[in-house]
């Protein structure tokens, strides 16, 4: 793994870990809440149920009591009452039919007269309602209940009692609650109604919840099972135990308490009273349910997955977040780098001018202003052409232009115009800087001022090239261009008409000899000096040897050389101290250097034989030299 990719992945866990704290004490918190919640929601949801179902129950109850009122007292019934006959029985008899036709809430109804006779009878099962036949039809007298209506007074409540059903035909469905009314006429009782009805089913009806939602169980204020639902098997004491067996804790706080709550066999109970006192005495019943570990597990386990959902989901989202954050990251680091290194490089030793596209100047940097003397204000908008020398042709300009759009860089020697006049040679870089579409934006251009080297360089050069002593050129250098100009005969023989003379001081050792060394070096720095002085500018003097000296004459013809070097002959002669003479040797350039040379110095060596201080050329190749000798002047 590289050091960048290390970082990275760092950074990343590190953003990650930080984001991530936060979001992960929640979780823990809440997941450690769950059971507590669940409990919590669950008990009020429960509260609540029994609360709806006390209402419904209570409502229940006051619908059948008003309706029962209807069927006892109306007009049929007082009829039959005072007058019984078949007729009058068969109108009760039609119209209960058809009031508690599809009712399987009630079970049975009786007209009795004061005796305890039955008058008229219809018995209900699952919704199918028979007419009891006259045959059939008993005497209830015997029965507490009807003894206990007897002693009801005009004006005071009827009576209501729940009992166990016994009844054949109801399938002992539960509790039957019995409601009996007595008729009076006049302040005298004619006779009473009586219904049976399947407690159960007015409880069924009453705790019916749209959601299906756990429904109460009921039980009798003498601690009878009135209504439990599917027993549950994991309740302890489950069955038909009467309740102050199964939970005499809560069966004894029932006692106290309208409604409330007990914690008791690992379960929690909530329970509400419920009085139906339409009758009397008034019947007192309790609704309880129980919520254990075993019903909350699977809220917990759901509420818990909804939990993992959301920590997954938050926990993707911190992932993007802290990857998109240490990439932005590493992006900016990128580009704040890429920032210093620009800063670095503008405030490095090199001179820099950055130009816009159209090659204007936007920035320069101090070492610029400092090398150049312009100052920003005095460059900025203008064209980098207004620092260079004037003697670069227009070509040169073509050429960087052509590199720089091929190559995106240009490097080269230049020499640059400083505010103050002087020059600069300078190594010039110019870079081209590409948006990501491709599209020049600048042109970055760096200088290194190399002004001294170059110098150096020529000082160098001229060292090496020049002959200190009467500053002309040197043997070496005379060489090379020797061979120069015969390569150039050599290429346009028509053209080129160089000549070379050789010059030897006569008898100069007695200069030496008679006026000391300094004064023989007086004497060659003097016909240096003639000969720089009296040659063109074209030619090309040296010095060859102790005190020997050429020149060299191009386009000029071996008459006209030989006239240039005796007048300089002349001079030398004429101008010094004492009496100094030269012997020249002079002849044109063939396409052989040292053949040049050799017929020049034979020349010469003519002069010296023919008395000294004498001019003499060999006009052409070698073997011509003694023949071809000629002696212009003694
Ligand atoms: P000739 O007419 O035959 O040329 O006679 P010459 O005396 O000039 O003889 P030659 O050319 O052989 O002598 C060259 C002398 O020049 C020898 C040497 O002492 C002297 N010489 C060479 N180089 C220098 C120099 O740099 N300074 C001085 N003062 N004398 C030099
Ligand atoms: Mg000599
Ligand atoms: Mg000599």
């Amino acid at each position: 793994m590289s050091k960048k990719e290390y970082t990275f992945i760092t950074e990343f866990t590190l953003v990650f870990l930080v984001l991530a704290l936060l979001p992960s004490l929640y979780f823990l918190k809440a997941e450690s809440r769950v059971s507590e919640q669940v409990e919590q929601n669950v008990k009020q949801q429960t509260q609540s149920q029994i609360a709806f179902s006390q209402r419904a129950l209570t409502g229940n109850y006051e619908a059948f009591s008003q309706t029962f009122n209807r069927l006892a007292h109306n007009g049929f019934v007082h009829n039959a009452l005072q007058t019984p006959s078949s007729n009058t029985l068969k109108m009760v008899e039609d119209v209960w039919l058809l009031a508690i036709r599809n009712q399987s809430l009630y079970t049975n109804i009786r007209l009795l007269d004061e005796d305890g006779n039955e008058l008229v009878g219809i018995n209900n099962h699952n919704g199918y309602s028979i007419v009891v036949a006259q045959t059939q039809l008993e005497n209830q007298s015997h029965t507490t209940f009807f003894q206990n209506a007897q002693q009801i007074k005009p004006g005071d409540s009827s009576l209501h009692a729940l009992k166990a059903d016994d009844s054949p035909t109801t399938n002992n469905r539960g509790p039957l609650l019995q409601v009996i009314t007595p008729i009076d006429f006049m302040l005298e009782r004619k006779g009473y109604v009586l219904v049976n009805l399947q407690f159960s089913h007015l409880l069924e009806s009453a705790m019916f919840d749209q959601q299906g939602a756990t429904r109460p169980h009921v039980v009798a204020d003498d601690g009878l099972n009135l209504f439990i639902h599917q027993p549950n098997t994991t309740e302890p004491n489950a069955g038909l135990n009467p309740l102050s067996i199964r939970s005499p804790l809560l069966w004894q706080t029932m006692q106290q308490k309208a409604m409330g709550m007990v914690y008791e066999h690992g379960f929690w109970t909530m329970f509400h009273q419920v009085k139906l006192d339409q009758f009397s005495p008034d019947i007192t019943l309790y609704l309880y349910e129980s919520v254990g570990a075993n019903d909350l597990a699977p809220l917990i386990k759901s509420e818990v997955s909804d939990l993992k959902i959301q920590a997954t989901g938050i926990y993707t989202l911190i992932f993007m977040m802290s990857l998109g954050f240490v990439v932005w990251h590493a992006h900016h680091e990128k580009n704040s780098l890429d920032s210093r290194i620009a800063r670095a490089t503008m405030n490095g030793i090199s001179a820099v001018i950055i130009t816009d596209r159209a090659n204007r100047i936007v920035s320069i940097n101090d070492e610029f202003t400092k090398l150049s003397g312009f100052s920003l204000q005095e460059v900025k908008g203008r064209r980098p052409y207004m620092f260079a020398a004037s003697k670069y042709p227009q070509e040169l300009y073509i050429q960087i232009w052509k590199t720089l759009k091929r190559r995106g860089l240009w490097q080269g020697e230049v020499v640059n115009v400083k505010k103050d006049g002087s020059l600069l040679t300078q190594i010039m870089r110019i870079q081209s800087v590409k948006d990501s579409n491709d599209t020049v934006q600048f042109y970055v251009s760096s200088f290194v001022d190399i002004s001294e080297r170059k110098e150096l360089e020529l000082r160098l050069r001229d060292l090496s090239e020049k002959d200190t002593l009467c500053n002309l050129w040197n043997r070496r250098k005379f060489d090379t261009q020797l061979d120069d100009h015969c390569q150039r005969v050599k290429r346009y023989p028509e053209k080129e008409t160089t000549c070379l003379a050789l010059f030897d001081v006569d008898n100069f050792k007695n200069v030496n000899d008679e006026f000391g060394h300094d004064e023989g070096d007086k004497t060659l720095l003097y016909i240096a000096q003639m000969l720089s002085k009296h040659s063109r500018k074209a030619d090309f003097a040296a010095r060859i040897g102790g005190e020997e000296f050429a020149l060299m004459m191009p386009y000029t013809d071996l008459e006209t050389a030989c006239r240039v070097v005796d007048r300089i002959r002349c001079v030398i002669q004429d101008n010094y101290v004492r009496e100094t003479t030269v012997s020249v040797g002079v002849t044109q350039l063939c396409v052989s250097s040292a053949h040049s040379y050799k017929r020049a110095d034979q020349a010469l060596y003519h002069s010296k034989q023919n008395g000294r201080n004498k001019v003499t050329s060999i006009e052409n190749d070698t073997h011509l030299v003694t023949e071809q000798s000629q002696i212009l002047s003694a």
